[in-house]
Parts: C-alpha cells; structure tokens; sequence
C-alpha cells in the first residue's frame, strides 16, 4: 500500500503525479503537540537537546519521493486512540477468537491472538531458513507482547503463462515429514510452532488457484513475471486462522496492485487483517527500470561484494518493511513527525534510507497497542541487531538505553 513505485507515460508526469513543494517538516510545537499529554515526565519520548536521537523527516527533492505525490497529515498519538478498533471496547468485525472487552492493550483483549506469517512460493536461496527465523525474531521483538508465529508455507506453481496458488494455510504441519529442507524427523517432531521456509509442493485436491498475473518474454527467451496482488489478499483473506490478528503472506515474487504500477513491495487489506510483502525489489545488487515493470539486471560489480554483507543488507530491508506494513494492520498510519520507519516511501532509494526505528509519536501508540516496557523492548532490539552484524542500529539502541536511563534517574 505505502511501498509503491508507478510506471509513467512520457510527458503523464506532472499532470499525474502532482510535485507538491508545500510540505514543511512540522516544527516542535506540532510534533509535541503529536505526541500528545504526558501525565508525568517519560524519557522514553524525550530527545537529546545536544545530539538529537530523533532527525526531521527530509523534505522531498524529488516528485517520486512520497510526500511529493502524497499529502500526507500524519496521524497523531490522540487520533490513533481515537481511529485504533484495536482498542476499542467492542471485538473487531470477523473476529472470532475470545476478546476480553476490559482488556488495556491487544494482548489482554486477544489473549489467543497472534501476528501470523506465511511463506508464499519458493524462497531459493536468498532468503535461506535461518535469515527467515531471524525476520520472525525480529518482528517478535519489534512488537513485544504479541506472538509472532511462522506458518507452513503454501507453494505458487508458476508456468509460462499462468501462477497458482498450491496449498492450505495450516496452523500445523501435516506429515511429519513435511518440515523445511528435508530436516530429520527428530526436528520435524520439535515442538510448535512449525516453522518451515519451503513450501513442500504437495497440496490436497482442491486447494489449487489460478492467481491474477502478468508476463514478459525477455529477448534472452526468460519470462517476468508479477503477481497481482489482489487475488493473494483474496485467498488469505479466506484462510485467515481464528486466532489470527493478522496473516501477512511474505514472498520473493514480485508484486503490482494496479496496471500503472512499475511494483508494489507491500500491500495490506486492513478490513481483513491480511497483507502480502515482497523481498523481490529488495535483493541487494539488482537495479530496476524505472520506465518498464519487467526490466532489471544484475549489477555488474556486484559479485565482489562480500555475500554475507548483502545478507545482512536483504535482513534490514525485510526487517523494516515487513514491521511498517504490520503497524499499518494495527492502524499506525505514515509519519511525518520526525524519520521514522513509517514514512511512506515512493521509491527504493527513499525506503532504504529511511531508519529501522519509530519515532516517539509512533512509539508510543505501538506502546499502548501492545503493553511493552520500552527498555526491555529496545534490548532485544540492540541484542538482535548486533547478532547480525547491524552495528549502527545496535548502538543507536543502546545509545538510546543509556538516554532514557540516565534520564529517568534525574
Ligand atoms: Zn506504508
Ligand atoms: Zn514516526
């Protein structure tokens, strides 16, 4: 929904995608004014007068940054509690899982609710097991409280002209044998959940879809394809578990929702609490056309880079993006309070520069959302990143720690 980039005609630009020079980062009044009253002082959503944790979202430069296609208003802490269904004292419509009306936060309102997230189609290579584990811890991490659960993954048959959707969603595996990379059955047997990066190809009858799609055959003879987005969000939506919040489908095919679309990375359908993400655009050393959907290549000096480094860069990428899209499921629109990772991005160069934390707007309506303690949350974060090598967020993390408490003791 937020990660998308157009395809334009020659001379559509302006009259379409209107450049809108108007935006003026919000000054401090409005930003404190954003993240609302305070009943007592909380250096958690305080900044550093002398070195500032928190920078001003950049103004556009270009007319394919987001906010020069989007006029965006952002969404303040006190409108969040208002628009959030999330906490409301009425159950969310379609849920059907035990909902305790007195409950502060979605962990005592859902008590069995859980993030779901499911493989869709073959993640080769680029994403191996163990880098999807990590997208699970980190999305664990990121949102405290809530169970993050991975599902089996459901197969897409892809041919020349047609996709298939080849599967169930299961909440358990099905064979014994069934787990990811043909492990031993001791670790097959290990206890839920499941988790598994391959889909297995074996689906019982009638669980076979045809999935909207589009080709290209490239002169080489290979053929490009995009998967439509809607007929996903279709099939989630009528599998969506019980005890689900949300069923968000990640995959590496790439994505478009709309003719025009040169991609889309993210899509969500609120109303039923399902999204598909795509890594595809994500893989460091590809470059994109950015006149044709179906144009891309392999950078040329690409191969010399230290494969475990484009690891590293793939897992941050993911990372943000699949937290963005999951705050959007729970009604945390785009900010633009401050750079934060839920600014809209109108094209790669933007996404990739924008930080892997929230802002303290943000912050704190995923605080009341989901009941954390802020520290304790941001030292799983710091401890993730530095397990993987992501040195600059690991000490933004811990700078941050020192800050709130160090602070708090004054
Ligand atoms: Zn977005
Ligand atoms: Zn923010």
């Amino acid at each position: 929904m937020s990660k998308t980039s157009r395809k334009r005609k020659a001379g559509e630009a302006v009259a379409s995608v209107p450049f809108a020079p108007g935006f003026k980062p919000p000054g401090a009044a409005k930003v404190k004014r954003a993240l609302g009253r305070l009943t007592k002082p909380d250096s958690a959503y305080e900044d550093d007068g002398e070195t500032p944790f928190f920078q001003s979202i950049p103004k556009p430069t270009s007319e394919d940054d987001w906010l020069a296609q989007y006029n965006e208003t952002g969404q303040t802490y006190d409108q969040f509690l208002e628009q959030s269904p999330w906490l409301a004292s009425r159950r969310l419509t379609n849920m059907k899982q035990t909902f305790n009306k007195s409950g502060q936060n979605l962990a005592e309102k859902y008590p069995d609710g859980k993030i779901y997230l499911l493989p869709l189609g073959s993640f080769g290579d680029e994403i191996p097991s163990e880098q999807f584990d990590k997208l699970v811890e980190y999305t664990q991490a990121f949102f405290g409280s809530v169970p993050v659960v991975q599902l089996p993954g459901v197969a897409l048959d892809v041919d020349k002209s047609a996709v298939y959707w080849n599967g169930e969603v299961r909440t358990e595996p099905e064979h014994e044998s069934d787990n990811r990379h043909g492990e031993p059955a001791e670790a097959a047997a290990a206890p839920p959940p499941a988790k598994r990066c391959k889909p297995s190809g074996r689906a019982a009858k009638g669980h076979r879809h045809p999935l909207s799609a589009r080709f290209h055959k490239t002169q080489e003879g290979t053929t490009r394809v995009q998967l439509r987005v809607d007929g996903v969000l279709d099939r989630l939506r009528r599998s969506i578990p019980d005890d689900a919040l949300c069923l968000v489908a990640l995959t590496m095919m790439d994505l478009f929702h709309s003719k025009p679309d040169l991609f889309v990375a993210g899509y969500a359908g609120f109303l039923h609490r399902v999204g598909v993400f795509s890594f595809h655009r994500y893989q460091p050393g590809l470059k994109f056309s950015s006149e044709f959907w179906h144009e891309l290549w392999q950078e040329e000096d690409s191969s010399t880079a230290c494969e475990c480094r484009s690891q590293e860069v793939l897992l941050q990428r993911s990372c943000r993006l699949l937290v963005h899209e999951i705050c959007h499921l729970f009604c945390i629109d785009h900010c633009i309070f401050h750079a934060c990772c839920m600014n809209g991005s109108g094209h790669l160069q933007e996404d990739f520069s924008q930080p892997m934390y929230l802002c303290p707007v943000d912050l704190r309506k995923l605080q009341v959302l989901c009941g954390f303690n802020i520290v304790d949350r941001y030292k799983k974060l710091a401890e993730f990143f530095q397990r993987n090598n992501l040195t600059n967020e690991s000490q933004w993390y811990k700078r941050r720690i020192e800050f709130i408490e160090t602070a708090g003791k004054e």
